[in-house]
């Protein structure tokens, strides 16, 4: 990724998390960052699933001034759960309702549990939210077998594909030329202890493809172990990781993730 759409996107990406706590579902779940982020700080009961008092409203939180604490950004959402989770469903309409409200956001909802996705959409979703994009992580194959199709079948007006941690090859040329799928983002596996390695072959691979059937390419970062030219490299700094997959320049942009930016500053960044 060049400079300029690294500092357009990834300042101004936020992750809203309006509940919190999982259950792992697969082997992407192995070293989850939220159980490892709450077995770190000693926070017990990480696959119960709470409200959060504090991020709920996220959206529609204003400052002292009454303009929203939000603008101009890329929300990633439920990064400590998943937004699909059964535990969720009596909060989840309050919070389509705030994604509704802040259409000048742009949201990007990140699950493992596509399976959920129809019966848990809004009334008036229609085709889709249109500042709302739809995405799947699949790890493997045998998640992007499973999840992929799956999220083909569901209207929106983007999905994308999080293939992240990604932890062995994942062939996408079954799916990618018969189009539905807008981005894909490859990251490595960035936990403390028991990282997975990355192979940068499987990466060129997922990249060919997506260039290949024009579909927009990001290599988020490398993960802690970076498997290249048989060279074994580890990368322990998760802000590293990221900067050195930047730095090798795969990716391959085909429209904006964000409108652009506009003149004033999110009092957050
Ligand atoms: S679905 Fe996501 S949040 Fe839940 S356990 Fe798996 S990796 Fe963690």
């Amino acid at each position: 990724m060049d400079y300029e759409t690294y500092m357009d996107i990834f300042p101004r990406t936020i992750s809203w998390n309006p509940w919190h706590g999982c259950r792992k579902v697969s082997r992407g779940c192995l070293n989850c960052y939220m159980f490892e982020g709450d077995k770190r700080r000693g926070i017990p009961g990480s696959n119960v699933v709470t409200k959060s008092k504090t991020q709920f409203d996220l959206p529609i939180q204003k400052d002292r001034s009454g303009k929203y604490r939000l603008r101009d950004n890329l929300v990633l959402t439920s990064m400590t759960s998943d937004f699909f989770i059964e535990e969720a469903d009596e909060w989840r309409d309050e919070t389509w309702k705030m994604m509704s409200k802040r259409k000048d956001l742009t949201f990007e909802i990140l699950t493992k549990r596509p399976h959920r996705i129809m019966d848990c959409l809004p009334d008036d979703w229609g085709d889709g939210y249109p500042n709302v994009r739809l995405s799947v992580s699949a790890e493997d194959q045998e998640a992007w077998d499973e999840r992929v199709p799956i999220l083909l079948t569901i209207p929106a007006v983007k999905r994308d594909v999080y293939v992240a941690p990604i932890i062995g090859p994942v062939d996408t040329s079954d799916i990618l030329p018969r189009g539905g799928i807008d981005a894909i983002y490859v990251g490595g596996e960035y936990c403390s202890e028991g990282a997975r390695h990355c192979d940068f072959e499987w990466v060129c691979a997922i990249r060919e493809e997506c260039v290949r059937n024009n579909v927009t390419f990001i290599w988020r970062n490398t993960g802690k172990y970076l498997l290249k030219n048989g060279e074994m490299f580890c990368i322990d700094s998760i802000s590293e990781q990221g900067k050195l997959a930047a730095s090798i320049d795969m990716d391959y942009i085909v429209e904006p993730l964000l409108p652009p930016r506009r003149t004033f500053q999110s009092r957050l960044f």
